[in-house]
């Protein structure tokens, strides 16, 4: 026999066990209906969508409940050949991490056995014989109270199987003593009167015999019926039993009594009787259907006016009605409920907050997309379209908005909708379109996120798109006036530069010691002056999308030692070191990278105290080539370093206060490495230093 367990799973008094089982004649093959209530029962109170009765012979492990599933499976792979092993309750949350399951296939196919609770069918002298189990596709878990209501509904399974075993011996047994009486009549002819005797006496006996027999079926169907409604008064969802064509209220449980407001007295009595509100609601016609026709009815949220705290109030519940069938005819109706009243308001609230979420989106003029990941399709909502200038009827797909985006950003938007996808990064892009019905343009501002369900799956790649022409219009008001004014300043800037240095000139022959330092001090400031002057410019011309890269093939260890050169000129209190260099090239812009790096390097001059070192390195690593320059000044702090590079951003602290500048010298920077397609960052450690390094990639 195969076994898929990895252990024994053969007790040892299995003969016996076998011989238990076949001494209550249950046919293999036909499924028991006397069971299906039971089996019902159990699947309701667990809300597992499998519940069986399973009995565990030599090779196979048979099924008597469950239409449709396989009759029969191998012990080797049947859980009930485990649950047999044992007399309490065996339970598999999560069958999927229980190393004794790895192997079995009914676990690994496709939807499989999650969960698996199995209580054994135990005779009276000991023997397991089978099972009262449930199963789920999904992990779940069971409490031991759950643990001993399956116990119990074992108990009655089995009660069931005695009842059933009685009921087929007494004919039996009967036929085969009056078989007997009748040989006995026969052959001893001449002993008739006391073989009358005999008889009379027979008869007499087996009267006695099967008034007991009836006596004990009597006393164990009382007992079982006890424990059903035991089980019923403890169950953690709402029973309701009704009997008969006068509706009587057989079974109320208390979960159900104190769902429906009422108090026990209405047990016994009819129903419109015991709860006359339920007279005109559907759900009246709704039991009456179920008892005549012998079909279940299952409601979803289905609304109910009831009786509470004496008011009445409206609930919602989801409930099943089912027939109670006794030898195969209708005899009442089953009713099991759970209430979801908190659940529905709660959705209700939820649908009423989306609502105003909306109205608010689309007063505010916000437009809103999804873009489904499985099929791709593009849903914008009406602002959206609007937005674009279509009307709420027109088609918009997502190939037609991607032509009306201005050329520069189109690229841009392909690149961050990639880095959404593949690197999870935040979609926040501004672009400029031409708007479809007036051919206007418009700029546009879109956030996005991809949304994933509860298995962590990608769903949606969803977000919203906001109008800021106005906004992006002041802004390029604001840098055509800064373009126009650094540029107003740089020409009586450069003839005042222009006579400082005739002044200087002339002053050497005077040799006349504090005017000579004064004009060195004028240059030194006319000399800042003119570099924040081309910041500006700089600034400006990147924003308008007027910076053009002159991109050649650009040795970089020659670049470094020019700009070392020159800055040493005009620093006097810090030590400049150049590493060696490997001779890299790359196919960059000169003046662009230049500025880079002089950049970094006024920095550290800037941010270190005096008689510090400042050091220029550059290495090859993996097909880039990294320029980094390290300074052991005040360092920065870790909040601060993802900034850095923002346009006009400036670390506010003591240290920084009485250093001059307006936080555009790392933003330039980084926006031509991005630029070349290169890399920028820092790394440093308050009061200890910095290292800014960029990459490009090597030719
Ligand atoms: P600026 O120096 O004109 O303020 P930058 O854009 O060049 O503007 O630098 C931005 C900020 O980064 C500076 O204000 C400074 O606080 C910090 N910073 C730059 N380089 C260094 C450095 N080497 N050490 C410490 N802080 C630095």
């Amino acid at each position: 026999m195969e076994n898929t367990f990895g252990m024994d799973i053969i007790p040892e008094n299995d003969q016996q066990r076998i011989e238990a089982l076949k001494r209550y004649k249950i046919p293999d093959i036909l499924p028991e209906p006397a069971f299906d209530n039971v089996t019902k029962l159990a699947a309701q109170f667990f809300s597992v969508p499998v519940s069986r009765v399973s009995l565990v012979d030599a090779e196979q492990v048979f099924f008597k409940t469950g239409k449709g599933d396989p009759a029969s499976v191998s012990r080797g792979l049947s859980l009930c050949s485990l649950a047999i092993l044992n007399h309490e309750v065996t339970v598999f949350e999560d069958t999927r991490t229980n190393p004794l399951l790895l192997n079995n296939p009914l676990i690994r196919d496709n939807p499989g056995i999650g969960f698996y609770a199995g209580a054994p069918l135990l005779t009276p002298d000991g023997f397991a014989i089978g099972t009262l189990c449930i199963t789920d596709q999904h992990s779940r878990s069971f409490s031991p109270h759950d643990a001993a209501l399956l116990k119990s509904l074992a108990e009655i399974v089995m009660d069931e199987i005695e009842l059933r075993l009685a009921a087929i011996e007494e004919p039996e047994k009967q036929r085969e003593e009056e078989l007997q009486l009748l040989n006995e009549k026969l052959t001893t002819t001449v002993e008739e009167l006391a073989a009358a005797n005999e008889v009379m006496l027979t008869t007499n006996e087996e009267l006695a015999k099967t008034h007991d027999n009836l006596h004990h079926t009597m006393n164990r169907l009382t007992q079982s019926e006890s424990r059903f409604r035991e089980l019923i008064e403890q169950a953690p969802v709402a029973v309701l039993v009704l009997r008969g064509d006068g509706m009587v209220l057989e079974i109320v449980n208390p979960y159900m009594l104190k769902l429906l407001g009422h108090e026990p007295d209405i047990v016994g009595q009819p129903l419109l009787r015991g709860m006359p509100e339920m007279a005109g609601q559907p759900v009246f016609d709704i039991i009456y259907e179920v008892y005549r026709t012998g079909k279940p009815y299952y409601g979803f949220e289905s609304p109910m006016i009831m009786k509470r705290e004496g008011k009445t109030k409206t609930g919602y519940f989801n409930y099943a009605y089912t027939p109670l069938l006794e030898n195969g005819k209708i005899r009442g109706v089953l009713q099991v409920a759970t209430e979801v009243t908190e659940q529905v308001l709660i959705r209700e609230e939820l649908q009423k907050a989306e609502e105003m979420l909306r109205f608010s989106i689309e007063a505010a003029n916000v437009g809103t997309w999804f873009i489904d990941i499985q099929t791709l399709e593009f849903m914008p909502s009406s602002s959206m379209k609007k937005l674009f200038g279509y009307l709420p009827d027109d088609e918009m797909s997502y190939d037609a908005i991607l032509g009306q985006v201005s050329e520069d950003y189109r690229k841009k938007i392909i690149i961050a909708i990639n880095a959404t996808f593949t690197r999870s990064e935040s979609f926040n892009i501004e672009f400029s379109i031409i708007t479809k019905q007036n051919q206007k343009l418009r700029w546009i501002r879109a956030i996005g996120k991809l949304d994933n369900d509860a298995d962590g799956k990608l769903i949606h790649f969803s977000g919203v798109a906001i109008d800021i022409t106005e906004q992006k219009q002041d802004e390029i008001r604001k840098n055509d006036f800064i373009a126009m004014v650094s540029h107003e300043l740089k020409t009586p800037l450069t003839s005042l530069k222009g006579y400082m240095q005739l002044l200087t000139a002339k002053n050497r022959k005077n040799e006349d010691g504090f005017t000579f330092q004064a004009l060195e001090k004028g240059n030194a400031q006319i000399t800042k002056m003119t570099n924040m002057i081309n910041g500006f410019l700089n600034v400006s011309q990147l924003e308008a999308g007027k910076i053009y890269l002159n991109k050649q093939v650009l040795p970089l260890n020659d670049l470094m030692d020019e700009i070392v050169e020159e800055i040493s000129i005009t620093t006097q209190n810090h030590y400049i070191i150049i590493r060696p260099c490997p001779i890299i090239s790359v196919n960059a812009d000169q003046e662009k990278i230049g500025q880079v790096i002089n950049n970094f390097l006024s920095n550290a001059v800037k941010y270190s105290p005096r008689g510090k070192n400042i050091e220029l390195s550059c290495k090859e690593v993996n097909g880039w080539v990294q320029v980094s320059v390290k300074d052991e000044g005040i360092g920065i702090n870790a909040a601060d370093i993802d900034k850095l590079f923002d346009r006009f951003y400036r670390v506010d602290n003591p240290n920084t206060q009485n250093i001059s500048g307006f936080g555009i010298g790392l933003y330039l920077c980084s926006e031509i490495i991005q630029r070349h397609n290169g890399k920028i960052w820092v790394e440093s450690e308050p009061g200890k230093g910095s290292v800014f390094h960029f990459s490009l990639p090597m030719i």
